[in-house]
């Protein structure tokens, strides 16, 4: 396959909605879960219906093991990797900076974080010039609470999504004449099951009132502009996070 794409997180909400998108503009997609097989199943039943190429790939991204294994399956399935979406990412309950365990600040950075730098130097060393690759493009999500902070909610959250923002401008620019483009972006309140996996189901629709448009996001909107950012249309786009967020 000429375009070959994996996206984290890709059974459900955001990753979902791009895996779709992406495939109909002519990526072979791999769709990651980490435990929702039915969901990633489904994505990719929709993705081949629509005539496109497909894959499930199970992997915990916080796993270093497991990532190795993941991208072992798409060389061996789809062939050479040109994008990778970083999207898998979690969130946990709402609590007070005085009120949380290493425990959990490991788990939130370990997959945030971590997860989504160990993804990038596997895709770097399958896509860079420097090691036989032809190019591609890294799009990492970020949140809009990298710049707003998430007081009282979920700061530890709100951190390692800062610490994407710097990740993506400084792995922008170490690769960037390599040809592998990176970017991110920044999701305002999307409506998916994010927020019930922080105890909140109704969160972006009780915090809709904030937003300067008045509303949530879907999944589509955020996906327009990652697919846009891995597409040749944004062929001179990198080291930019781009705010998807009704003006939040
Ligand atoms: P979501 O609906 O909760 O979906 C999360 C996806 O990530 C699922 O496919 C899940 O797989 C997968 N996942 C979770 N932990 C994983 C792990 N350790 N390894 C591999 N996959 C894992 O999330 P979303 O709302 O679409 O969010 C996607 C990204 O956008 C996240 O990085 C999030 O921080 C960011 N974001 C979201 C919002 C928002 O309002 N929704 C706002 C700002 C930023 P399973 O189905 O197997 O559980």
């Amino acid at each position: 396959m000429d375009q070959v794409l994996l996206i984290t997180g890709a059974s459900r909400g955001i990753g979902a909605a791009t895996a779709l998108q992406a495939a109909r503009r002519g990526w072979a997609v791999a769709v990651n879960y980490t435990s929702n097989s039915l969901a990633a199943d489904e994505v990719v039943r929709a993705i081949r219906a629509g005539g496109g190429t497909a894959i499930t790939v199970q992997a915990d991204v916080g796993d270093e093991a497991q990532v190795l294994a993941m991208f072992a399956k798409v060389d061996a399935k789809l062939g050479r990797l040109t994008g990778l979406v970083n999207n898998a990412g979690v969130v946990d309950m709402q609590a007070r900076v005085d009120e949380m365990s290493v425990a959990r600040l490991e788990r939130m950075l370990r997959i945030n974080v971590i997860g989504s730098i160990v993804c990038a130097r596997e895709a770097v060393r399958r896509m860079s010039t420097r090691h036989g690759g032809s190019g591609g493009a890294i799009v990492n999500l970020s949140s809009a609470a990298a710049r707003l902070g998430s007081p009282g909610q979920y700061v530890d959250y709100a951190a390692s999504k800062g610490a994407i923002d710097t990740f993506t401008v400084g792995l922008a620019k170490e690769v960037a004449d390599e040809g592998i483009r990176v970017n991110a972006v920044r999701p305002g309140l999307i409506d998916t099951e994010i927020h019930a996996s922080g105890g909140l189901p109704d969160r972006a629709f009780q915090l809709a009132s904030t937003v300067p448009m008045k509303r949530t996001g879907s999944a589509d909107e955020v996906a327009n502009g990652i697919v846009w950012l891995l597409s040749a249309e944004a062929g001179y786009v990198t080291g930019t996070v781009l705010d998807v967020t009704g003006g939040r």
